[in-house]
C-alpha cells in the first residue's frame, strides 16, 4: 500500500463485517499517537484525566524521549468520532509515539486526529474524574494508587509494580513492567512498588464517595508474578488479601478480578474464597515453540502444558465464563523467531482460541505495543502487520459464534459506539446485543 490511509481503506473494504472503528483503533494501538502540546493535560491540576501508567509504559519511546509529553502527561484515553468513516464513539488507550503518522492537535472546532496530516476523526478527551481531585491522607494521589481506565469502568490496581520473573531468561519478552518501574523512579515520579492494602482501601473509598453515577464497575488486582514471597505471602494470598479487604469493606460494589500466574487448583479456590469473581491466568501466546521463547519465566516456573491444564482446572472453580486468559495479539509475528506470514500466525492463534472456546473458556486479547525497552519491541518497532489484527478480530468472532458463546463478562458494553475496552477492539466488533445484561447485574 502506498500510504497508511490506503492500507486502512483496503482493509475496511476487504473486511466489511469488521467495523471501520476497529480497524482504525487497532492501527492506533499498534502504532501509537503523537500529541501536540494543545492535546496534553495539565497533569493533576487540569480538567483532563492524565495517563496514569497503570502497569506497563505502553509507549513507543522511553519517557526521556517523549518531549513535552514527559512533563505534561497525555490523556489516559481518547474518544474518536466522525471523520471520513463517520466513526461511532471509539475509546482508544493512549500509547505515545512522537514518530507516529497519527497526531492529535487542535483544529478549528476542537481537537482532531490526523493521519499523515489529513484529519480523520474528532477527538474528545476524558474529563478529570472528581475522585482524582482528592488525595489520600499521606498525600498520595488516587491516580497513583487506584487509577481508572476504560473511560472510568475499570479500577486498575497494580498492587505489585515489579515482576519476580527477572532478567532476560525469565521476563516475558514483550513486557516492560520492571523497566517501567525503574524509569518512573529515575524520573522522580511517585510510583509505589507494593501498594499497602490500607492505601488501596482509602483510594477506593474516595472513588466510591465521588463516583456518583457508578461508572466504575470492576476492579482488577494485578502486578508481577510472585515466585517466592512478597510481604511474607505467596502469590494467591498476596493478591487474595486485597480482594478480601475490598469485599469486606465494599461488598459487591465492584466485580473483582485478578491477573496472576496459572496457579494450582487449591490456590485458585482461595482466590474465589477471597471474593474474586474473574480470573485471568494469561497464556500470552499459543504456539509451543514461541511460548518457550517469548515467555521463558512462565515456561520455567509452570510450563506451557501445565499452564493450560490449570486454566481448565480453574474453569471448574470459577465457571468457564469467568476464567478469561489473555494473550498478546501480534507478538507471535515478532522477528526474528515469530511466524513469517499472517496466515501462519492466524492459524496458530485460532488453534488456541478453538482449544479454549470449545471448552467454554473465552480468552481475550490486548494489542501488542512494541515497547522499546523490551527485546521484541526493540527489534520490531512497527509491531505486527495491521492485517493480522483485523483477521484476528474476524477469527475471534467466528470462533465465539461457532461455540455459541457470548463475549466475556466484565468488559463493559459491546458493539461499535458502545465499547469502552480500550487496549484492543475485540469488544468494538461484538454485536451490541451480545451480552446478557442480567449477568452484569449479578456480577456488578
Ligand atoms: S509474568 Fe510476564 S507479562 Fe506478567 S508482569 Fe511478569 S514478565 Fe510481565
Amino acid at each position: 500500500m502506498d500510504t497508511r490511509r490506503a492500507l486502512l481503506e483496503d482493509l475496511i473494504a476487504r473486511f466489511p463485517h469488521i467495523p471501520a472503528e476497529a480497524v482504525l483503533k487497532e492501527d492506533l494501538l499498534r502504532s501509537g499517537i503523537a500529541f501536540d502540546s494543545s492535546a496534553l493535560t495539565d497533569n493533576d491540576a487540569g480538567e483532563v484525566k492524565p495517563k496514569s501508567y497503570f502497569i506497563f509504559s505502553f509507549d513507543h519511546k522511553p519517557l526521556r524521549e517523549l518531549g513535552e509529553a514527559a512533563v505534561r502527561r497525555p490523556p489516559e484515553e481518547i474518544a474518536l468520532t466522525g471523520g471520513p468513516w463517520e466513526l461511532r464513539r471509539t475509546i482508544v488507550s493512549v500509547r505515545v509515539n512522537p514518530d507516529s503518522p497519527y497526531r492529535v492537535s487542535a483544529g478549528e472546532d476542537g481537537l482532531r486526529l490526523s493521519l499523515d496530516a489529513a484529519p480523520i476523526a474528532d477527538v474528545a478527551l476524558p474529563p478529570m474524574p472528581p475522585y482524582y481531585r482528592h488525595a489520600l491522607a499521606n498525600g498520595k494521589s488516587v491516580m497513583e494508587i487506584a487509577p481508572t481506565i476504560q473511560w472510568g469502568y475499570l479500577i486498575y490496581l497494580t498492587v505489585l509494580r515489579l515482576c519476580q520473573y527477572f532478567g532476560a531468561k525469565e521476563e516475558c519478552q514483550y513486557c516492560d513492567i520492571n523497566h517501567n518501574w525503574r524509569q518512573h523512579k529515575q524520573e522522580g515520579r511517585p510510583y509505589t512498588g507494593v501498594k499497602p492494602i490500607d492505601e488501596v482501601l482509602e483510594a477506593l473509598a474516595i472513588i466510591d464517595a465521588h463516583d456518583l453515577e457508578h461508572a466504575s464497575r470492576a476492579y482488577t488486582l494485578t502486578g508481577g508474578s510472585v515466585t517466592s514471597r512478597v510481604d511474607g505471602f505467596a502469590e494467591a494470598d498476596f493478591y487474595g488479601r486485597y480482594a478480601q479487604a475490598i469485599e469486606e469493606r465494599f461488598p459487591g460494589r465492584w466485580i473483582g478480578k485478578v491477573v496472576a500466574q496459572a496457579l494450582p487448583r487449591a490456590d485458585v479456590q482461595r482466590f474465589h474464597d477471597y471474593g474474586i469473581r474473574i480470573y485471568h491466568p494469561n497464556y500470552e501466546v499459543w504456539d509451543k515453540r514461541l511460548f518457550e521463547i517469548i515467555c521463558p519465566g512462565k515456561e520455567r516456573y509452570v510450563g506451557r502444558e501445565e499452564w493450560h491444564r490449570r486454566i481448565l482446572d480453574a474453569a471448574e472453580v470459577f465457571g468457564p465464563r469467568y476464567v478469561i486468559p489473555n494473550f498478546v495479539a501480534g507478538v507471535e509475528m515478532a522477528k526474528p523467531f515469530g511466524f513469517a506470514t499472517v496466515d501462519e500466525a492466524i492459524a496458530s492463534t485460532s488453534e488456541g482460541l478453538d482449544y479454549f472456546m470449545s471448552r467454554g473458556v473465552t480468552p481475550r486479547f490486548t494489542t501488542w505495543c512494541p515497547e522499546p525497552a523490551t527485546p521484541v519491541g526493540r527489534d520490531n518497532p512497527e509491531g505486527a502487520p495491521l492485517e493480522y489484527h483485523i483477521r484476528l478480530l474476524e477469527a475471534y468472532r467466528a470462533t465465539l459464534d461457532r461455540y455459541g458463546l457470548q463475549p466475556p463478562p466484565g468488559y463493559g458494553p459491546p458493539g461499535p459506539g458502545n465499547a469502552v475496552f480500550s487496549v484492543s477492539s475485540f469488544m468494538d466488533t461484538m454485536a451490541p446485543e451480545s451480552v446478557d445484561s442480567a449477568e452484569f447485574a449479578t456480577l456488578g
